[in-house]
């Protein structure tokens, strides 16, 4: 076959197979391959039956029917089948041509990928692709990062196929060198896990305190949506909540609470202690999910460890449920503003130019963690790019205001009744330690310098000059 598709993809499992028929819907004729080359043949015989696909039974056939600059995404399973590919074609592929990979990589191996690729003189874009099965076929948010020079032939087909907002701004844009698109979509996914913890904490407070069912939360979450919470996930829990089993009941009720992860909330937090910023929000959103699949430990130690709280309310209901939604908006902000902080700290330590207002719009649509609110940090960067914190922006920073009683709150109330809420009070100690002016950190470098000589600054004296003392005397 010669050369007739605009571009070629690896993997026709269900991101893969849903891209493809995105691409091909949008005008693009694309070439598709695969390890196992009988998912080619049904794919052909089947859902690409009658379409602008070329289904290729060898990788040599399936690079010949490329256009030139050759572009060849890779949908396979993270980790060495990306790097298998990319030998595999490295000897098959022309100089210019672009190898992209649109799998959960993590952001190290990205950085690595394309510094060896660009060695063998091609180019290569690592692409966090968001919004799972359906995103992928329908409009996926799409995070590209690596060869800059690979852009220009790239980006009509990703922006082609991305999902977009009112004003049809599409949800993908370049956001910078090496592996900047899979940091994106790494702290995206960090994001993910905090925004879909906080739900859940706000769902058990409603539920244990407030001993609501799941259709009066459905209700308030319904409400809750058409306003400043209006996100998928908070439309999602909505659902849910409404949905009954075979026998009428809620079906949630009715599912087992230990919860799964496939790493990369993980990532986000790792890198997070690495990098040194206080992502404290969306660490403990892996924290409870780890938590949640100690599943019978805690079974067990709620049988041992009695004592504790037994949940009741007595004051207004209305106000309480008020002061739910500030907190789940609060936190949410305070969440966004941790993982944008974090992102500044990678830009600055990788070298990367990182477009904020672009991140929030590329997250706007398309993705999981898609809402409103995405339009107003977009806001927020574009009145200032280089702001240093999402809580100073002037927008952001009323708004916290308003809503920092509903968090405290929400907090006070769980506390005092016995529920676990660390994202919540992660979120409320992250905005009381950062309006602190001064916090005890004081004595902890006196105490640093009392057992290890580590040496303190001094109040009184110029940053930068530093002091030891002789604490107990001795010689
Ligand atoms: P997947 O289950 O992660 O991977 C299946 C594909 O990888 C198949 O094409 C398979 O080929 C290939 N593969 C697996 N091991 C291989 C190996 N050792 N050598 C060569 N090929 C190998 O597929 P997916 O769910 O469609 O996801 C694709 C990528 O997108 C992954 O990186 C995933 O993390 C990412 N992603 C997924 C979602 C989602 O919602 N599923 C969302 C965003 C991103 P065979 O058919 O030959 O086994």
């Amino acid at each position: 076959m010669k050369e007739v598709s605009d571009i070629g993809v690896i993997g026709i499992a269900v991101m893969g197979e849903n891209l493809i028929l995105n691409m091909e819907s949008k005008g693009f004729h694309v070439s598709a391959f695969n390890r196992t080359v009988d998912k080619v043949e049904n794919f052909v015989a089947g859902r690409a039956k009658g379409k602008n696909i070329y289904g290729a039974l060898t990788i040599e056939d399936f690079v010949s029917s490329l256009k030139s600059p050759r572009k060849v995404m890779l949908m396979v399973k993270a980790g060495k089948p990306i790097d298998s590919f990319i030998d595999l074609l490295i000897p098959l592929l022309d100089k210019g041509d672009i190898i992209i990979d649109g799998g959960n990589s993590h952001f190290p191996d990205t950085e690595r990928r394309v510094k060896y690729v660009e060695s063998k003189g091609l180019l290569f874009i690592g692409t966090g692709v968001s919004g799972g099965e359906e995103g992928a076929l329908l409009g996926p948010s799409i995070m590209p990062g690596g060869s800059k020079d690979a852009w220009p032939a790239v980006k009509p087909i990703f922006q082609g196929i991305a999902a977009k907002v009112d004003d049809g701004s599409p949800c993908c844009d370049w956001v910078g060198d090496g592996g900047a698109g899979h940091f994106v979509k790494m702290v995206h996914n960090g994001i993910e896990y905090g925004d879909m913890q906080l739900i859940n904490e706000v769902y058990q407070i409603m539920k244990d305190v407030l001993g609501m069912s799941a259709d009066e939360m459905h209700e308030v979450f319904k409400e809750w949506n058409t306003g400043e919470l209006d996100s998928y996930l908070v439309e999602i829990t909505t659902d849910i909540l409404a949905f009954k089993d075979t026998d009428g009941q809620p079906l949630v009720d009715k599912i087992l609470d230990t919860a799964m992860q496939k790493g990369t909330g993980k990532w986000t937090g790792t890198v997070a202690l690495e990098l040194g910023i206080p992502l404290t929000l969306i660490t403990e959103s892996v924290f409870a999910r780890c938590l949640s699949a100690l599943k019978d430990e805690r079974v067990l130690a709620s049988k041992i460890l009695t004592a504790g709280p037994t949940p009741s309310f007595n004051g207004d209901k209305k106000e309480f449920i008020n002061h739910l939604r500030d907190a789940l908006y609060a936190a949410k902000v305070i969440s966004y503003a941790q993982g944008y902080q974090m992102m500044k700290s990678a830009a600055a330590e990788y070298g990367w130019k990182l477009n904020y207002g672009g991140i929030a719009l590329m997250w706007r649509g398309g993705c999981i963690i898609r809402s409103k609110f995405l339009g107003n940090i977009k806001e927020a960067f574009d009145k200032d790019a280089d702001l240093t914190n999402l809580l100073l922006d002037s927008y952001f920073a009323e708004k916290i205001q308003t809503c920092q009683n509903g968090l405290r709150q929400a907090v006070a109330n769980a506390v005092i009744n016995g529920i676990p809420v660390p994202c919540l009070s992660a979120g409320l100690n992250y905005y009381d330690g950062y309006r602190t002016e001064r916090l005890p950190a004081n004595l902890l470098q006196a105490q640093r310098d009392y057992f290890g000589a580590h040496t303190y600054e001094r109040i009184d004296k110029p940053r930068g000059e530093f002091f030891h003392t002789n604490w107990t005397g001795r010689g």
